[in-house]
């Protein structure tokens, strides 16, 4: 694995580690990776190809074949599937409902955490803030800085459902809950594991927020040796 400072963030749906991550990326300077993104990119392959979304078979097949391209910069997220701009598509409900079947086949996950791996290593940038639910745990344990991003079931609800605006936001909530209880079942995101660090974003600002994540990076680039 390159040198480079590699700040790992996971943590449910609605935690605001997405916006978080590419703010602190954006302001050191790093790379920002979208792990979810890819997630969603390959479940979207699927569903395009008409694929049963319960055979691992067909999903990897699905995968061994997709040419996923990702930026990596926090300023400027764009994704794409043999050359078609999923940016918009891979948001939908229809992606969002279906994502976590494809996520619970141990060979794509296999596949995609080497690829993870694989961009932390070719890294162009000083530091990388890659971000989903497996990222303290299985694709960078080592990594420099290790985050849990948390905030509690009622204020997750209740930031989703100010996004959204009308009377698809109580139903869009629980799909939203439903697919953190599923995606439980392959990988704890909700508690922490020995070493990474918690920030409860519920009471704190946005800003706040960021400014917690930048002092966890601060404090581990201070404390190391190399
Ligand atoms: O982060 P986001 O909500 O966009 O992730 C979409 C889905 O991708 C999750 O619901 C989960 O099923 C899967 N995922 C995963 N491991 C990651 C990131 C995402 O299983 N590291």
């Amino acid at each position: 694995m390159s040198d480079i400072i590699v700040v790992a963030v996971d943590g449910p749906a609605g935690s605001g580690k997405s916006s978080v991550s590419k703010a602190v990326a954006a302001t050191r300077g790093f790379a920002y990776y979208d792990t979810g993104a890819a997630y969603r990119a390959l479940a979207w392959a699927a569903l395009d190809a008409g694929v049963d979304l319960d055979s691992e078979d067909a999903v990897v097949a699905v995968q061994d074949t997709a040419d996923y391209v990702a930026s990596q910069d926090p300023a400027h997220q764009v994704f794409s599937v043999n050359g078609t701009d999923v940016t918009d598509a891979i948001r939908g409900e229809n992606v969002s409902g279906s994502v976590s079947k494809i996520a619970r086949h141990p060979r794509v996950r296999a596949g995609l955490v080497a690829h993870f791996r694989d961009v932390i290593a070719t890294c162009s940038r000083p530091g990388i803030v890659m971000e989903g639910r497996d990222i303290t745990t299985v694709v960078a344990p080592d990594a420099k800085v290790r985050v849990l991003l948390t905030a509690s079931e009622e204020v997750r609800i209740a930031r989703r459902q100010a996004e959204l605006s009308g009377v698809q936001a109580q139903p869009v909530a629980e799909s939203l809950m439903a697919r953190d209880r599923s995606d439980q079942t392959v990988v704890d995101f909700m508690n922490a594991a020995p070493g990474v660090s918690v920030v409860d974003s519920g009471p704190l600002t946005f800003d706040q927020t960021v400014d917690a994540m930048l002092s966890l990076i601060d404090n581990a680039l201070g404390g190391a040796d190399d």
